[in-house]
């Protein structure tokens, strides 16, 4: 017989559980809320433009993630350039390769799970019901587990979900225009700014997480970078650029935890992601990769 598992989350962490656990022949159902894949690995579609406005690159830390890393090398899906990978067509590939479309449900916010008759029902914001799952899986930040009615929840793990943190980053993405480097220099170096990203598409300013945790949403992102740019750079950035912004409130893990992931074997139930002994995307890796192993 095989296991129905439910899994929310469609960034790095579900998919390398996804990937791992499909090895088993399990029936697994991804269950994502935006219309695309990657979370945090994400790439905007402007047309025929790609813009990376999330993790952009990265470096490796441990040999199991670089393993991985390379594998994605060899299929181009990643470059390397001394020791940092970047995406060669989209950092949002690193996630959606890994995934069967017809095993995802796009589009789909989980907003309570019961458990009845020994099965999980999961419910979403359009009160469509899902039913028949043995196990579930969160792979999303805390504070969006506990955003949620979960029915049962070990209290340990709540007490644990409570604890984490995060740091925000506001990102703004400028494209159709372009900068000369020494204006860009004169960006990166600002304080105001967490990093400024060159791509080919387009510039990502991410905002400190200082004045990002201030923000409550997106709006007051566009304003703030266009005052910085021309305070420091004396450009007119909205009159060159097309922009778009976007709040990433749970961007990078503050307060993480030192488990490697949570599981309930009685409820069937459990939890991995970037939060878990690392902070970062290594942490996805490995504590998706350790929950998979441990069924
Ligand atoms: C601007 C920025 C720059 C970064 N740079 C780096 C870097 O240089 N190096 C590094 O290691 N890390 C970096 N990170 C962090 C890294 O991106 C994350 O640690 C990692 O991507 C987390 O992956 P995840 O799958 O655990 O979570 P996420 O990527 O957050 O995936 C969770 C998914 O769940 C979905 N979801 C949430 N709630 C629900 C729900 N109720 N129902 C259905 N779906 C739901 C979300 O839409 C999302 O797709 C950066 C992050 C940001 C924002």
């Amino acid at each position: 017989m095989s296991f129905n598992i439910a899994i929310i989350g469609a960034g790095l962490s579900g998919a390398i559980l996804y990937d791992q656990l499909k090895k088993f022949n399990f029936n697994i159902t991804l269950f994502e809320k935006s219309r695309g894949f990657g979370g945090r690995c994400s790439t905007r579609y402007i047309k025929e433009l790609k813009i990376n406005h999330g993790t952009s690159y990265f470096t490796t830390q441990d040999k199991g993630f670089e393993k991985f890393c390379e594998k994605q090398l060899q299929h181009n899906i990643l470059a390397k350039e001394g020791s940092y990978y970047y995406a060669v067509d989209g950092i949002n590939k690193m996630v959606s390769t890994l995934i069967d479309p017809a095993d995802i449900l796009l589009k789909t916010k989980i907003t309570q799970i019961t458990k009845k008759s020994k099965k999980w029902l999961l419910y979403d914001e359009e009160k469509n019901i899902y039913s028949n799952f043995d196990i579930v899986f969160f792979t999303i930040p805390a504070p969006q587990v506990l955003e949620l009615q979960i029915d049962p929840l070990p209290k340990i793990f709540t007490q644990k979900l409570k604890s984490v943190t995060y740091n925000s980053v506001g990102s703004l993405l400028a494209y159709g225009g372009s900068l000369d480097e020494e204006k860009i220099n004169i960006l990166q170096k600002s304080d105001f700014f967490k990093k400024v990203f060159i791509q080919k598409d387009g510039i990502v300013f991410h905002i400190n997480y200082e004045i990002s945790n201030q923000l409550e949403n997106k709006e007051d992102i566009q304003q703030l970078v266009i005052d910085e740019v021309r305070n420091t750079a004396g450009i007119q950035l909205q009159k060159n650029f097309t922009l778009i912004s976007h709040l990433w409130k749970y961007a990078f893990v503050d307060k993480n935890l030192q488990d490697q992931y949570l599981y309930d074997p009685k409820h069937q139930i459990g939890f991995c992601g970037d939060y878990f002994v690392q902070k970062d995307l290594e942490s996805s890796y490995h504590s998706s990769a350790a929950l998979a192993q441990s069924l």
